[in-house]
């Protein structure tokens, strides 16, 4: 399958930070607003190579985005493009996230950071016909009183965004930051959970019987405990894999010792995102093409993974509803063309 026609099918996306994914001249011009130097050649500094060291090593490369990323015109100018990006790529809806502690150093206050992204992403809804929800971060590396920042903003702002997720550094246990998912969980928010990407399969069991979770990120060592796979599998828990960045983080070694396809095959509910368009030089488009060469992948598996990102949306049953019509007159259309339905 071509990457043209990949490209025109509709999709969603719910594994995708912002920080990850400013083009690299908005991180020039941001950087050179400010006064900062711009190291050289900028473009090493934003993207990361197609293996790194490990998960920390990769977190690194997103430095120099934050650098720029720091006051709310560098915010909704990084939302706005990037809806465009998942415009280019057919999509009808993203799941959008950051934690916005990490682009105050200039004094703004975490507001005015969530403000401007919102208005980033809701002009390009209009130009664009993307929609997308923003799921806030708290990092694992960092104090519960510097999370607090962001699980607050979250309860004061709930009909704004439409989940909390704990990213970062996996060495540290999720544990240390229960009593901030116990408030989210208590303010109704959806809680996904970065697990099992960079440590075993015991961050996930915690993200989901400390932490609230009810969608993992990433999830790849899932394997290594095969009763808590069955549970995966029983109680239909999405995983939200990004094979170019697992292959780039070294959760996995390369695309072909990438588990998405066995989990699938096993029955897990797996869907298939990026992580970022610019940390890793990707698109969905990219990383569905990948998985076209690497595991005989087509249609069936294409639609069967979008249906499950749509099913585990964090949106109401009416939008869902609204998503999943829209996500089959689009696919119905590329299905007619004359070149697919053999006319
Ligand atoms: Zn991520």
């Amino acid at each position: 399958m071509e990457a043209t026609l990949i490209r025109k099918l509709p999709k969603v996306e719910l594994h995708l930070h912002l920080d990850t994914s400013v083009p690299v001249e908005t991180t020039r011009k941001f950087l050179a607003l400010q006064g900062k130097p711009v190291p050289e050649p900028l473009e090493d500094f934003c993207v990361a190579p197609a293996k790194c060291i490990n998960l920390v090593d990769y977190l690194n490369r997103i430095d120099t985005a934050l650098d720029a990323l720091q006051s709310p015109e560098a915010i909704e100018e990084t939302a706005y493009l990037l809806t465009k990006a998942l415009a280019d790529n057919n999509h009808i809806y993203a799941e959008v996230r950051y934690a916005p502690n990490l682009n105050i150093r200039n004094g703004n206050s975490v507001q005015e950071i969530l403000d401007a992204s919102l208005r980033g992403f809701e002009q390009g809804r209009k130009d664009f016909c993307v929609e997308v929800g923003t799921i806030l971060c708290t990092l694992r590396h960092f104090t519960p009183e510097f999370n607090s920042l962001v699980s607050e903003l979250a309860i004061k702002n709930r009909d704004k965004i439409v989940g909390f997720d704990l990213a970062g550094d996996e060495n540290q246990p999720g544990i240390i930051q229960k009593a901030l998912f116990d408030k989210i969980h208590a303010a109704g928010i959806p809680v996904t959970i970065h697990a099992a990407e960079a440590w075993g399969p015991e961050r996930l069991k915690e993200a989901l019987d400390v932490l609230h979770a009810v969608r993992i990120g990433h999830g790849v060592r899932l394997e290594e405990d095969p009763e808590l796979m069955k549970r995966v599998i029983a109680e239909q828990i999405p995983l939200e894999m990004c094979p170019t960045s697992n292959v780039q983080t070294n959760a996995t070694h390369s695309f072909a010792t990438h588990p998405i396809n066995r989990y699938l095959k096993a029955g897990v509910a797996v869907t298939v995102n990026t992580d970022a368009y610019t940390t890793t030089p990707s698109d969905l488009t990219g990383e569905y093409e990948v998985l076209v060469k690497t595991f005989d992948w087509g249609f069936k598996e294409i639609r069967q993974t979008q249906e499950t990102a749509i099913r585990n949306l964090f949106v109401s049953e009416g939008k869902r509803k609204e998503i999943l019509a829209e996500f089959q007159r689009r696919w119905n259309n590329v299905m007619e063309e004359p070149v697919i339905s053999g006319i």
